[in-house]
């Protein structure tokens, strides 16, 4: 590894938005680390990166597993500059009045048990550095009410005020934290609510002001400005990448 590459935790990359983040982030020249719940593609996945790159198998909700995860990755590379924070689950959308509290639960757990636990275990090397970068993957569910988000929209409204919380906390060690509330993007989990009928692409794309669902790399650049130097005095801040949806 040269002095000067720069390491990046990136969740959920085996899929999606965070494949597209991964690929972002390799081609700005960070080592990457694609972090999944499905160890097996994120193996697969670092090594189509082809590079200084690795996969690990990690449930974000899962404290001893975050734990050895953050461990072997600064055993393998000796510091850390970015965490983003964007695995995710969106659940099973049925009305709220017939939610499953097993999938309530799983969702909380995931979405924002996971960022917790995997910004804490990134404090450490990030604040021996007094230097890093934490982007969080939010919502526009977690910004306006969507129906049928019920654990959804409020796991990614923890997310977006877990942000400002560590933002104000660990400004003094060097540390931003910063989100991105995306609207519709069209990655494996919408595609899965658009088969199952529950979501109605062209009706979506009549609402976007913008007329279009997002694209995974629509939101992987925006990230990638939230770590960079470019993004140096912001903190604390989310970032709304929706299409004008939460302007509307
Ligand atoms: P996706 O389903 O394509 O990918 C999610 C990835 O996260 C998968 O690879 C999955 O294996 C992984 N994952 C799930 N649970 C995990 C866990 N416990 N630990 C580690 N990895 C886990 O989804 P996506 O659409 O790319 O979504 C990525 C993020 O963007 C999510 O946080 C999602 O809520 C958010 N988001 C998506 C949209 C959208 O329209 N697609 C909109 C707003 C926000």
């Amino acid at each position: 590894m040269s002095a000067d590459e720069k390491v990046a935790v990136i969740t959920g990359a085996a899929s999606g938005i965070g494949w597209a983040l991964a690929q972002t982030f390799a081609r700005a020249r960070y080592a990457v680390c694609v972090v999944d719940l499905d160890a097996e593609t994120a193996k697969k996945r670092a090594g189509e990166l082809n590079g200084n790159h690795e996969g690990y198998g990690c449930d974000v909700s899962d404290e001893g597993q975050v734990e050895r995860t953050f461990a072997a990755v600064q055993t393998r590379y000796g510091r850390l500059d970015v965490l983003v924070n964007n695995a995710g689950i969106v659940g099973s959308q049925e009305p709220s009045i017939s939610q499953d509290m097993v999938y309530f639960d799983r969702i909380t757990k995931v979405i924002i048990n996971g960022t917790f636990l995997c910004s804490r275990a990134a404090f450490h090397p990030m604040a021996a550095q007094k230097s890093g970068a934490i982007v969080n993957v939010g919502s526009i569910a977690g910004l306006t009410g969507l129906p049928r988000r019920n654990a959804y929209g409020a796991a990614k409204a923890g997310v977006h005020s877990l942000t400002r919380s560590l933002a104000t906390e660990w400004a003094q060690h060097g540390i931003r934290v910063n989100a991105v509330a995306p609207g519709y993007v069209a990655t494996p989990m919408v595609q899965g609510l658009v088969d199952q009928g529950k979501v109605d692409s062209a009706r979506l794309c009549r609402r976007i002001p913008m007329a279009r669902l997002g694209t995974p790399e629509d939101i992987a650049d925006p990230v990638l400005f939230l770590a960079s130097d470019a993004a140096r005095y912001v903190t604390g801040v989310t970032l709304s990448v929706d299409g004008g949806w939460a302007a509307f």
